[in-house]
């Protein structure tokens, strides 16, 4: 048995990371500074230190008897990286490289990192293999190139093993003991959670329906969050039995490999909710392209991973999870 630390384990994804590596065994720590998490996702086996990344005596703590490191702990909300780049920069730049400098003061040699698609930018051609050119348009994006570059460094320098995924879009929920692990931001910006809270007094924006797509509106590729899980933990036993060698980094992209429209977005969710979703136009979002599908081979290959759950699955799990919370709340009144 061993003993993995989930740095920011009390998020959306990090809590059902930690769900899901309970379930298989494994014993867990986790490091929360609960600025967007929520501490009461976690399960009591849990080994829980409240502290930010910027503290490395923190790190040090939540490292104590860990072999691994899931990296989930940063800022990730694009349009905010723009507004408080130094933010994202600090935390996510400066976090990770403590994280790195504890790892390695503690002889923790494994690392699987949360990266991002919002590394390639605008692609130049879809599917965006691994290779494609990186030119993110944001400081969200930058700050996960940066962390890629410096954990290359890290790996051939000293001798870490470590596998960044680029997520895709991530969407859907897990039911837990405690409840539903689902998608909570203050403001909402992402697609499947706004349409799930439109009413007719607030209906979700369609950014844009005259991209040059089939039904005229964005195309993004969507992953169920569990399916996200399994690929990572499909990366660390990578690493444990050495297709991941140590001193050497792999990037490696994680979605279906398929595109969804907004569209068929709104229509998956009216199915799951029985209801049809209001909505109104709207113009463009800046910085949105047009189109954006991750090329999946090499998670396929290296991995032997593949996604199993299709829009329809997350759409349903992620209105379960709406439903739930929003009738706890009602009822917490
Ligand atoms: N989108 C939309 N209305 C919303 C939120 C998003 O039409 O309220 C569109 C957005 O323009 C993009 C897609 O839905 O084409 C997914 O956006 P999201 O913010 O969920 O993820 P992103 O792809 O920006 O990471």
């Amino acid at each position: 048995m061993t003993r993995i630390l989930v740095t920011g384990g009390a998020g959306y994804i990090g809590a059902t990371a930690v769900e899901l590596l309970l379930a298989q065994g494994h014993q867990i720590s986790v490091l929360d500074d609960c600025s967007t998490g929520h501490a009461e996702s976690l399960p009591s086996s849990v080994s829980f230190v409240e502290g930010s990344l910027l503290d490395r005596s923190a790190i040090s703590l939540a490292l104590q008897g860990c072999s691994s490191v899931i990296h989930f702990a940063g800022k990730s909300l694009v349009g905010e990286s723009v507004i408080k780049p130094e933010l994202y920069w600090s935390v996510n730049l400066i976090g990770s490289r403590n994280l790195l400098d504890e790892m390695r003061k503690a002889g923790v040699a494994k690392l699987v990192f949360s990266s991002s698609a919002a590394t390639y930018g605008e692609p130049e051609s879809v599917p965006i293999p691994e290779s494609a050119p990186t030119r993110p348009t944001n400081a969200y994006g930058a700050t996960k190139l940066a962390i890629d570059a410096m954990i290359t460094d890290e790996s051939r320098a000293h001798g870490l093993s470590a596998a960044s995924l680029r997520y895709f879009n991530v969407a859907g929920a897990v039911k837990s003991q405690r409840g539903w692990l689902a998608e909570r931001h203050d403001p909402e910006t992402h697609l499947i959670p706004n349409v799930l809270n439109s009413t007719p007094e607030n209906p979700v924006n369609i950014f844009g329906v005259d991209w040059p797509t089939a039904d005229g509106t964005c195309i993004r590729d969507y992953v169920h969050v569990v399916d996200l899980i399994d690929a990572h933990i499909a990366a660390l036993a990578a690493i444990e039995d050495g297709r991941i060698k140590r001193g050497t980094h792999e990037i490696i992209n994680v979605g279906s490999g398929d595109g969804y429209s907004v569209k068929e977005v709104l229509q998956a969710a009216g199915l799951a909710l029985g209801r049809n979703i209001p909505h109104v136009n709207s113009p463009r979002r800046s910085g949105d392209p047009a189109i954006l599908i991750a090329d999946i081979a090499k998670a396929k290959s290296l991995l032997n991973w593949r996604p199993t759950r299709d829009i329809n699955q997350m759409v349903l799990d992620a209105a379960n999870a709406f439903l739930n919370l929003t009738l706890s709340q009602e009822s917490n009144k």
